[in-house]
């Protein structure tokens, strides 16, 4: 084998007459679409197209752990509107490149040894045949989307030419899937899998087959598989796609999906090249937009976050091997499937050995489903499974390392616990709340350590909610939260550290959500358009029928909660106009929501069938209330209660409302979060501080923006935040 000695990005090697370019970043983990990959490419087809003649084909693979990831998030995050014709300049040039490629004459391969998304799948689409290694990081897809993004290194043009316009769209280019490589195999995404040992050796096999090294859309007679927009077939599905599309997303800001279905569906008849032109166009008037910029803060927001950005330094990696769970009801019995399932031994406890094993049966019933999909085998299930010990006694917990409490939200009753589970446990056990609402502090007074207890609010189903709210009391040590992150990223969460106060963070802010909409109703605002007002604004779930789900009386009690300790502070209580609302709803007229039969929505044998027609009759229909300030009212609300608990010590980080908001109560994310919303709002700060009076003059005080946002408004600066100076920098 011979090698050129460049260091350069691409390495070029030959095996006998076969090129074998191996991407290679310097310095870096990963190959990304930098200049330097741009450069090493064009030098690699020039030389190509010069020795094409000695060549009986070409294999494309990476000396990475990944294949290619695609564009540099943190590169384009700073991309601005004016940089949008140079964006489309390089697209289309690097566009070319791919084009020579895979018009060489010769057999191009891509031998796919680990992810191919984005970027690196459009690569592959360039070669004559994909080859992936069954290996468990090989994931290959388009998931642009995510990201607020399309595809636009010819993914969206081969992918359809590929798959044809509608699968393209629904497989691979709408929702962004990643797909694994069997999977992807049988969409056609790729035309081959094997062991990641013998990649190479397939892929000069069939060099060696001598296949013809053409595209299928460069054979004559080619036809887009199933049609192109010119098909009547076609043309008749792209109006049920949008239609498809709106409903998905409520109507909500989703610039992306929209550029995506209308280049697919444009440049089908096109030629390939033209095709490509207009990807490149839509591409960078995306990319250079806000929500993508939104979205993409977002990714990087995850990261921070992912990474233990919060955890405090100089601590040892914590490893749970043995999680004690009190309360095998719905949080407790989740956490033990979590933490069985990640290989953790877990001692599930509740008031009786039957209610534990009942706790338990949720495990069992999950495992079931995954047995049934195919995703786990009997004996694997059976060792998760024998992971869990259900008990009646916390006796039980010797040699736990973390002990987590999730039994009924009453203060005395978890103080009691946590006293005792130490005294199993030890001293030295992580020992974590799972409490949504009550003060770390106050529940911390009962124990000899405080510094060893901190909150871990987790979200329901905690199987599928990928948050953690880790909540640092005022005694909390830093090695308990660094613990606490550790545990909190074992069982696969985002970990996102915040101070202690009433509701913490994510507790506070959606109930600022729910009391906006009620005072909304209270108004006489027509129900159903509150409900459409929330999905216009991008909300997965509107808001009655949330609280339908979860209940007025458990808000209710936490005001209740809130007021008293007022009260005992001599601080004054503001009433919202949320109060008259919910005492109505559950005094007068009965209605707390589903689990009672009854609620916003009425209920018949439990399921769903309409909204409560005296929600009209009671509280009117007919508000004079803009149906984009419901919109905004209900954004404002939860933009304005993180700004607050900034000024209030609660937050120390942008990222950690953002992921939080996002994640875990169902922000939009087309916003990025809740700060990165204010951030991005048109005008920015300023042109979010003008309309937050706008809605105060109109609709109450609480949408007065926070004299801190407004002095960053003033100055026409971006809102970040100096932790170090405890206030936006
Ligand atoms: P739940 O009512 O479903 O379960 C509570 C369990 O605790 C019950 O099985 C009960 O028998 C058990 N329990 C009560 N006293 C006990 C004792 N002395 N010893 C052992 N077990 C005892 O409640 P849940 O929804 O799982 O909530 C538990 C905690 O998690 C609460 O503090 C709640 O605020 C919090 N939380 C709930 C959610 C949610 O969406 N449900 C979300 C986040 C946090």
């Amino acid at each position: 084998m011979t090698t050129n000695d460049v260091d350069t990005y691409i390495r070029w090697e030959t095996d006998g007459d076969v090129a074998i370019l191996t991407m290679d970043a310097p310095g870096r983990s990963a190959n990304t679409m930098t200049d330097e990959f741009t450069a090493s490419l064009a030098d690699v087809v020039d030389r190509l197209e010069s020795e094409r003649e000695k060549l009986s084909g070409v294999i494309i693979t990476s000396a990475k752990k990944t294949f290619f990831a695609g564009g540099d998030i943190f590169e384009m995050m700073r991309l601005a509107p004016e940089d949008a014709a140079r964006l489309e300049a390089s697209g289309i040039a690097i566009k070319s490149l791919l084009r020579r490629l895979e018009k060489l004459g010769i057999p191009v391969v891509a031998a796919i040894n680990g992810a191919a998304l984005g970027g690196g799948l459009e690569l592959a689409l360039a070669c004559h045949r994909r080859i992936a290694a069954n290996a468990s990081g090989t994931v290959i897809g388009l998931p642009e989307v995510t990201l607020g993004l399309l595809p636009g290194g010819g993914g969206i043009v081969r992918s359809v030419r590929l798959l044809g316009v509608v699968a393209a769209l629904e497989s691979v280019l709408l929702a962004g899937q990643r797909h694994g490589p069997e999977a992807a195999l049988e969409l056609g995404l790729i035309d081959e899998v094997v062991a990641p040992d013998q990649l190479i050796g397939a892929a000069k096999a069939w060099i060696a087959s001598g296949p013809e090294p053409a595209q299928p859309w460069d054979r004559k007679g080619f036809r887009v598989p199933g049609g192109t927009i010119n098909d009547p077939a076609v043309a008749a599905m792209a109006g049920p796609l949008t239609a498809r599309l709106r409903a998905r997303t409520g109507g909500s800001p989703a610039p992306a999906a929209a550029a995506i279905l209308a280049t697919a569906v444009e440049t089908s008849h096109l030629d390939i090249e033209s095709a490509g032109v207009v990807e490149s166009r839509y591409f960078a008037q995306l990319a250079t937009g806000q929500v993508a910029k939104n979205m993409m803060n977002f990714f990087a927001d995850t990261q921070k976050v992912r990474s233990g950005a919060s955890r405090p330094d100089g601590f040892d990696r914590f490893v749970v091997k043995r999680l004690g769970v009190v309360g095998a009801g719905m949080m407790g019995a989740g956490l033990a499937y979590e933490g069985a399932r990640r290989g953790i031994d877990v001692v599930l406890s509740d008031v009786s050995t039957e209610a534990a094993a009942k706790g338990k049966g949720y495990a069992v019933k999950l495992v079931e489903k995954s047995i049934a999909k195919g995703a786990l085998t009997q004996d694997a299930a059976d060792e998760l499974l024998a992971r869990i010990v259900p008990t009646d006694t916390l006796s039980d917990f010797a040699g736990c390392d973390a002990v987590v409490e999730a039994v009924f939200e009453d203060p005395a009753l978890k103080q009691d616990i946590l006293r005792e589970a130490v005294k199993h446990a030890g001293t030295d056990a992580l020992l974590a709340s799972n409490t949504s609402s009550l003060p770390i502090g106050s529940l911390a007074t009962a124990l000899d350590r405080p510094e060893g207890l901190c909150g871990m609010h987790f979200f329901s189903p905690v199987d599928r909610m990928p948050l953690v709210e880790i909540i640092r009391g005022v005694d909390t040590a830093d090695e308990t939260i660094a613990r606490a992150v550790d545990l909190g990223i074992q069982l696969g969460k985002n970990p996102v550290v915040v101070n202690d106060g009433r509701g913490f963070y994510t507790s506070r802010v959606i109930t600022s959500y729910i009391d906006e909409t009620l005072a909304m109703v209270g108004e006489g605002c027509r129900a159903a358009s509150v409900e459409r007002a929330a999905l216009k604004a991008g909300y997965p779930v509107s808001p009655l029928k949330l609280i339908d789900e979860t209940t007025l009386t458990l808000p209710r009690k936490v005001r209740r909660e809130k007021k008293a300790a007022f009260e005992a502070a001599g601080t004054p209580w503001v009433v919202h106009p949320a109060e008259p609302v919910m005492d109505r709803m559950i005094d007068e007229f009965e209605r707390p929501g589903r689990s009672s039969g009854a609620g916003f929505y009425d209920y018949v044998d439990g399921r769903r069938t309409g909204l409560w027609p005296g929600l009209a009759e009671h509280f009117g229909a007919d508000a004079d209330v803009p149906f984009e300030d419901m919109v905004e009212r209900l954004l404002f609300s939860e933009a304005l209660e993180t700004a607050r608990c900034f000024d209030e010590g609660i937050l120390s980080s942008t990222a950690e409302p953002n992921v939080a908001s996002v994640l875990g109560i169902g922000f939009p994310a087309w916003t990025g979060g809740a700060v990165q919303y204010i951030k991005g709002y048109p005008g920015s700060v300023g042109g979010f501080v003008e309309r937050a009076r706008e809605l105060a003059a109109r609709y109450g005080d609480r949408f007065t923006p926070p004299e801190s946002i407004v002095v960053v408004a003033d100055q026409n600066k971006s809102l970040d935040w100096d932790n170090d100076a405890g206030r936006w920098a």
